[in-house]
């Protein structure tokens, strides 16, 4: 039975806004899986190391009939098309794509950790997120419009293209 998975995509190296454009059209290649919606593109300034470009970030909902670790691991491919390089943490990068939710399922594995632990602290996320789907509910955090305004609108604008 296929599930439906949110994916957030990000990125701040070379066209960053290119990287999102592509990294769309590469989703909708997936194996066993269809694009249903994809969230407008957003920029947000960088947390941690500061001293980088800024982010273009977006979320995409699929329908896919791969497990968890499957998609990971389809992600992490493309990803590596994309060149991108794990140099230290919240490092610049050329494309960044991190599973959200898979259903309504809870991993917490060292590999693979579902709802991605950090998400609703992220505007970046949480704005384009709430954008394809106003009512969902976070397992283990709650509803998306209570967790959205909790959050810091300044850093992070839809774009319009
Ligand atoms: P990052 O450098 O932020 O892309 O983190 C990548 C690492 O996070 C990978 O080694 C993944 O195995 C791990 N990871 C844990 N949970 C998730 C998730 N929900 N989505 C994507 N990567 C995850």
């Amino acid at each position: 039975m296929s599930t439906l998975a949110y994916i957030a995509i990000g990125s701040n190296l070379a066209n960053p806004l290119n990287q999102v454009l592509s990294a769309f059209h590469e989703i909708t290649y997936l194996p066993k899986s269809k694009l249903i919606k994809k969230s407008s593109c957003y920029t947000s300034s960088p947390l941690g190391y500061k001293d980088q470009p800024d982010f273009i970030n977006a979320v995409v909902l699929i329908e896919t009939d791969l497990s968890p670790h499957q998609l990971l691991l389809e992600l992490q491919m493309i990803e590596l098309s994309h060149q991108r390089e794990r140099s230290f943490l919240n490092a610049p990068r050329t494309l960044d794509l991190d599973i959200l939710l898979y259903g309504d399922i809870k991993l917490n594995e060292p590999r693979l950790i579902i709802p991605h632990p950090r998400m609703h602290e992220r505007a970046f996320v949480i704005f384009p997120l709430q954008e394809i789907n106003e009512n969902i509910s976070i397992p283990l955090i709650g509803d998306i419009a209570k967790i959205a305004k909790e959050l810091d609108p300044k850093n992070t604008m839809r774009i319009t293209l």
